[in-house]
């Protein structure tokens, strides 16, 4: 009997031998750096002759590594190989596809702060931002895998009398599995594994910011045994390849992360029958978001700082659950708004690869410049209190920045920025500020500190995202406990690591036998 899932422990940085064995394990990245990494299609591994340079956005002279950059006959090769393998994958049983999965967990387990490391190193994670991600990854295989057992047991039906009726999930085909850069290793893990687990065959086009840790994680999910051609290692510019993949005739279904802008073109094209098309593609996205956090006049004023600063500071606000927006209530506006600033100046920015330092840097030169142009135009749009400044000289660094009296309607405000900056929003009570929290295009994360029954029975009727929070911060979703994803622009609200997201992956036959 398997045990129950259960949560993987976070790692305690506050023990002295796991700051030791973080530290050891960034010694060995730091010596394995500048390598090379290839294309792996079925059991060939595939050198394109160009490369992806991946850089550490703390450092930017520093190269991770260099990673093939696929090209579009590299496409329709996987797409092929991907297509052979199908044959036998589909026709693994679901209890046996998802020991792979366990398998891959264990060895993620053990490989755990390796992983982590490169996770500092290349997407400029603080140790416990990168730990947790590696904790969700190992999570997302566990889940998958006991939900795969659950599902491969034929479904209550309605009998009728004199027939044998079942009905059962079957696998889809051959998809293309789209992660971002922000969620590297747990995103990853989560979209390709659980299309694998439900018997489908992958093209992996992991986001170019990250490609060497897509890499990482693919020799994983091999070393765990998983068959040549069932995952297909594809790295490339999305903007090169992405078409090619989403447009492609025999593609069955694409699994999107990332933002608005590319799903929406991915939804668009993937609803298109090519010709020699034999199907509707399925499409999951799951896109950005503009979340907020509400505090009221009853609130713990302590806590909701806390809440509010990790939410939005976190991962440098890079998370599609990051609090952009503090909605405050007037009464209690001014007192929170100290204790939010006091609390974001004790933050230690720098090169998360020192344990000290909790805040990094952005991913890259064009976040950066972005990011910087919504300080500009925030400057406009409210009063700056905090940040606001940035450094490129060494790494793309970008003070926490606060910008208050923002009206609900500015740009800052409405769009998705992605960065550290906080929107704070000023409410004349309770229903105002529920109104302006769900009047953006998004839907995904929110959160209400309060202790007013009446307003959290209100909120959790009107508050209209996909994963709603009370007293709590509005990141940091736990596969299981929190199925996650998001209304309106933020996507399909597909739930990764809850008891429906499987089913995305795999379509229910009927079989009715008269006796
Ligand atoms: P992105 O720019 O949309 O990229 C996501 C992926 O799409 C990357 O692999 C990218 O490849 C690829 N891509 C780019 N153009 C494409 C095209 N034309 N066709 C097909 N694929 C294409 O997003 P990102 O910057 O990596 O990630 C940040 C965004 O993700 C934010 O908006 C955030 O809110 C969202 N996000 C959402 C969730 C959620 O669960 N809702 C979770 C995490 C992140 P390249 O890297 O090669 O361009």
């Amino acid at each position: 009997m398997r045990e129950l899932f259960r949560p993987e422990p976070l790692t305690d940085f506050s023990k002295e031998e796991n700051r030791k064995a973080f530290e050891e394990a960034l010694k060995i990245v730091e010596g394995e750096l500048g390598k090379t990494y290839p294309l792996v299609i079925g059991e060939e591994v595939i050198d394109p002759g160009r490369t992806i340079t991946s850089t550490n956005p703390a450092k930017h002279s520093e190269v991770i590594g260099y990673v093939g950059k696929a090209r579009l006959e590299d496409v329709e090769r996987a797409i092929k190989t991907a297509e052979e393998a199908f044959e036998s994958w589909k026709r693994v049983p679901g209890e046996e596809r998802a020991r792979y999965l366990y398998k891959a967990a264990a060895i993620l387990r053990r490989k755990k702060h390796i992983i982590s490391a490169w996770m500092v190193k290349e997407a400029g994670k603080s140790w416990v931002e990168a730990d947790a991600d590696t904790a969700e990854a190992i999570d997302f295989l566990e889940y998958y895998g006991r939900e795969m057992e659950r599902l491969s047991a034929p479904q209550p039906l309605t009998v009728l009398p004199g027939e044998d009726d079942v009905l059962e999930y079957i696998s889809l085909g051959v998809g293309a599995i789209i992660p971002p850069w922000n969620f590297p290793v747990a995103i990853l893990t989560g979209m390709t594994m659980s299309a694998v687990v439900t018997g489908n065959t992958v093209l992996l086009k992991p986001a170019s910011a990250t490609p060497v840790v897509g890499y990482k994680m693919f020799e994983i999910f091999r070393e765990a045994g998983v068959p040549g051609g069932v995952i297909n290692f594809i790295p490339g510019s999305g903007g090169e390849i992405g078409d090619a993949m989403v447009d492609h005739p025999r593609i069955r279904f694409i699994s999107f992360t990332g933002s608005v802008e590319v799903g929406t073109r991915i939804y668009e094209r993937a609803a298109k029958v090519q010709p020699g098309q034999k199907w509707l593609k399925r499409v999951v996205a799951e896109m950005g978001g503009k979340d907020a956090i509400i505090v009221d006049e009853t609130a713990d004023l302590e806590a909701a700082a806390q809440g509010i600063v990790t939410s939005a500071f976190g991962f440098q606000g890079q998370k599609c659950s990051a609090c952009s927006r503090a909605i405050l209530l007037d009464s209690i506006y001014d007192e929170l708004l100290e204790r939010i600033v006091e609390k974001t100046k004790a933050l230690v920015q720098g090169d998360p690869a020192t344990y000290a330092h909790t805040l990094g840097p952005v991913i890259d030169r064009a976040a950066y410049d972005k990011i910087m142009n919504y300080i500009e135009l925030g400057r406009k749009e409210g009063r700056l209190v905090l940040g606001g400044t940035g450094h490129d000289e060494v790494g793309y660094f970008i003070e926490p920045t606060i910008i208050e009296e923002v009206d609900p309607h500015a740009r800052i405000a409405q769009e998705e920025i992605f960065g550290p900056v906080l929107a704070v929003i000023r409410a004349k009570d309770f229903d105002h500020a529920l109104a302006i929290a769900n009047d953006t295009d998004y839907g995904l994360t929110g959160s209400v500190y309060s202790k007013n029954r009446a307003h959290l029975e209100k909120a959790r009727r009107e508050f209209h995202v996909g994963n709603l929070y009370f007293n709590r911060k509005c990141t940091g979703a736990i596969v299981g406990a929190h199925p996650f994803g998001g209304f309106n622009m933020s996507g399909t609200d597909s739930k990764a690591g809850g008891p429906d997201y499987l089913t995305h992956f795999m379509q229910l036959k009927s079989v009715a036998e008269v006796l």
